[in-house]
């Protein structure tokens, strides 16, 4: 018997995710010393040196499994957030927490899932490896969200709709009563799953988040992370807060040490950190500003944003493509992300970073324009 033609027969159908290239890829490719990686929206001061020196302390701990389930970082966040501690589920990552949402709530072969297209792959990965139909519609031309053709897409088994504010790839932030308007049209049996990864980026989240009303809104869960604002992607470390009742399921069907021992001291050392937080925000802000005034002025057009990134299509007056753009700043020692992969060729999108990073990308993009 072929073994190999015994697995789910969704399986093989799967194309690898595509992320950010690694640095140590771009250094070994063309023998670079220093590579500048704005592909992956991490955070440009990178680690906060309040979690480096709680993660040095806390090193010899790596021998003992973490507090399954890592009450003390769910009570952490309740306090933050304003929410009840009931409705917190830490996660490796925020991917995490969306697998489980997916393998929680949808019912394989019967359930479907609804959300925009292009999002973020993680969502639909999920859903087809557990059988679940993915429905998805169109953004508007200019990235904002048609949120009729959204609606009409679920009906009496749509278990799941993921809606993501800021939007990733293009940075698109609704404002918060459209939300609430969809959580009251979707049907009763949905959950309104909004990713808020980038809302830390957001400069008036109230505006603009759920995370305020989830009391109003029993059929709402909102995810976050900690890889973005607080610069702990490589650690994993998500979490989702939900209706009690679906955070207990989670709690019940999670791998309980999924968050790791040092993960969770990072987290709460993080959360005491204002500081980093604050020197972030500012960076990023400023580095957004930056970024969009020389890209436009190079004949960019900048889609706008308020997270850590920058969708950005090529000028229409460009001597070379989104792909050969891409390729010659590899060359040159900077990683930015081609759309490619979310079916955007003419697209780039850039992660915002340190001010010496942004100078140093905007000049090399002077260069390779003035140049082709
Ligand atoms: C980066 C990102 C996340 C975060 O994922 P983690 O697993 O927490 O690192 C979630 N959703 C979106 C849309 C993202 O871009």
């Amino acid at each position: 018997m072929d073994l190999q033609k015994t697995v789910q027969p969704q399986v093989p159908e799967f194309k690898p995710y595509s992320p950010g290239l690694a640095i140590e890829e771009i250094q070994e490719r063309y023998g670079l010393g220093r590579v500048v990686k704005m592909a992956s929206n991490e955070n440009p001061l990178g680690t906060s040196p309040v979690v480096h020196k709680a993660l040095t302390e806390h090193a010899a701990l790596a021998f003992r499994y973490a507090q399954a389930g890592t009450p003390r970082l769910c009570r952490a966040l309740a306090e933050h957030l304003g929410v009840p501690q009931e409705c917190v589920v830490a996660g490796n990552g925020s991917d995490e927490i969306i697998d489980l949402l997916v393998r929680v709530k949808a019912r394989p072969g019967r359930d479907n899932i609804i959300a925009f297209s292009p999002c973020f792959s993680m969502y639909g990965l999920q859903a087809r490896l557990c059988g679940v139909e993915f429905r998805q519609t169109s953004l508007n031309p200019d990235f904002s969200f048609p949120w009729d053709a959204l609606v009409a897409l679920a009906d009496e088994n749509t278990a799941l709709c993921f809606v993501t504010t800021p939007d990733n790839p293009s940075g698109y932030t609704p404002d918060v009563e459209d939300l609430k308007a969809l959580a009251r049209r979707l049907p009763p049996q949905c959950l309104l799953v909004v990713d808020e990864a980038y809302m830390d980026f957001v400069e008036d989240p109230s505006a603009h988040s759920l995370m305020g009303c989830l009391d109003a809104f029993p059929n709402v869960a909102i995810l976050r992370t900690f890889s973005k604002l607080y610069g702990l992607a490589g650690l994993r470390l998500g979490y989702g807060v939900m209706p009690a009742w679906l955070a207990s399921y989670c709690a019940r069907v999670k791998p309980p040490f999924s968050v790791n021992i040092l993960a969770e001291v990072a987290g709460l050392a993080a959360l005491e950190d204002a500081d980093f937080v604050r020197a972030t925000r500012r960076a990023v802000s400023e580095g957004r500003q930056y970024l969009r005034a020389e890209l436009t002025e190079m004949g960019f057009t900048v889609h706008p944003s308020q997270a850590n990134f920058l969708l950005t299509e090529m000028p229409a007056a460009a001597p070379l493509d989104a792909g050969e753009f891409v390729e010659r700043l590899l060359q040159r020692g900077i990683i930015i992300r081609p759309m490619g992969s979310y079916n955007m060729p003419r697209s780039v999108r850039i992660s915002i970073g340190s001010a010496e990073e942004n100078r140093e990308f905007i000049a090399t993009a002077k260069e390779i324009l003035a140049d082709a």
